[in-house]
């Protein structure tokens, strides 16, 4: 089982990043409405995500460290999981086999909580105590016992923006839910949790793109796109300030981009990329889910119909003013 798992975690756990991703995303899943990561040394030696979700009881605890473990029922077409296909119930198994773990989780209604230990995918401990509401994930010494896999970590300061830029996209896809990012005892980012995007758009990059914001609302087909177009005036270097979002999750597609761009084409950009935050809600069975999970890149059964959407949408945002 442990070797198993060794190998199982190299599909799933790459750098501190992913285990971010999946122990936050698990936050999200437990109906949290504040989670707290902390990092130290690129989230290498130490990684602590705090929520103040569902919790679990004691006797599920060891269960849920078990692959192919998972209290969530899901089905093949459900997008609103698209990254953690074919990963399902193995991301703590996956993570508890190359580190050490630590939780502390409570649920509201339970008299106590439960600190569990686990390292390399040997239980260490299960005991009852006091503990607020929700889970705490400490995983400290990434890879100790996988020295190969450790080499290929980059330095610190790569993986803490890695890490921050994870929660970046988690904020921005989320702005019901409160997220702060603490590296190295410095708080990076916090958001309110109020669920206003413009809001977490200011926190993140400011108010010179904040206040050059087009709002976005458009649906047609089935597909329904909100946020934000920012104006031709906030144009940056590079593709990173188009984000987008289908169904909550952050994702890369040529085809978005593509469609984002075009709708500026009527604007001298001078060979700069738009700012934009979008949020597509699409049908499930739209979606070609085929690609590799921990990858972001994803396939359109119907191309041209997102395309068309998604240039139309920014597209009726840049002109409204003339309208
Ligand atoms: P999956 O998310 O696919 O179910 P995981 O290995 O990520 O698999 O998690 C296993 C199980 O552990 C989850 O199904 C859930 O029941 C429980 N769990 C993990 N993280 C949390 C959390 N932060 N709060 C409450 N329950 C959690
Ligand atoms: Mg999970």
């Amino acid at each position: 089982q442990v070797t198993i798992d060794k190998i199982a975690a190299g599909e799933v756990i790459e750098r501190p990043a992913s285990i971010v991703k999946e122990l936050v995303e698990n936050s999200i899943d437990a109906q949290a409405t504040a989670v707290v990561a902390e990092i130290k040394e690129g989230g290498i030696s130490f990684i602590r995500i705090t929520d103040n979700g569902c919790g679990m009881d004691k006797e599920d605890v060891p269960y849920a460290f078990l692959r192919h473990s998972t209290s969530k029922i899901r089905s093949v077409d459900d997008l609103s999981h698209i990254s953690s296909l074919g990963f399902r119930g193995e991301a703590l198994s996956s993570i508890a086999a190359v580190s050490q773990v630590e939780l502390i989780t409570k649920p509201a209604d339970s008299l106590f909580g439960t600190t569990y230990r686990i390292e390399g995918g040997k239980e260490i401990s299960i005991d009852e105590t006091g503990a607020p509401d929700g889970t705490t994930f400490l995983i400290r010494q990434l890879f100790y016992n996988t020295p190969a896999r450790r080499k290929f970590l980059k330095t610190a300061m790569t993986e803490a923006s890695h890490v921050g830029d994870l929660i970046t996209r988690l904020a921005l896809s989320h702005p019901e839910i409160s997220f702060q990012f603490i590296n190295n005892g410095q708080s990076k980012l916090h958001t309110s949790g109020n669920g206003n995007l413009k809001d977490v758009i200011y926190h993140i990059y400011g108010r010179e793109i904040a206040s050059h914001l087009l709002a976005v609302d458009y649906e047609s087909g089935g597909i329904r796109i909100t946020g934000f177009a920012g104006e031709p005036i906030i144009s940056r270097g590079n593709r990173n300030f188009e984000n987008y979002f289908i169904n909550g999750r952050y994702v890369k597609s040529n085809i978005i981009s593509k469609a984002i761009e075009d709708a500026y084409k009527d604007f001298t950009m001078q060979h700069k990329y738009p700012f934009t935050v979008l949020h597509l809600s699409i049908d499930g069975e739209t979606v070609d889910v085929n690609v590799h999970p921990t990858k972001m890149e994803l396939r359109f059964s119907n191309q041209q119909q997102i395309y068309n959407c998604v240039c139309e949408a920014v597209g009726k945002a840049l002109h409204q003013e003339e309208l």
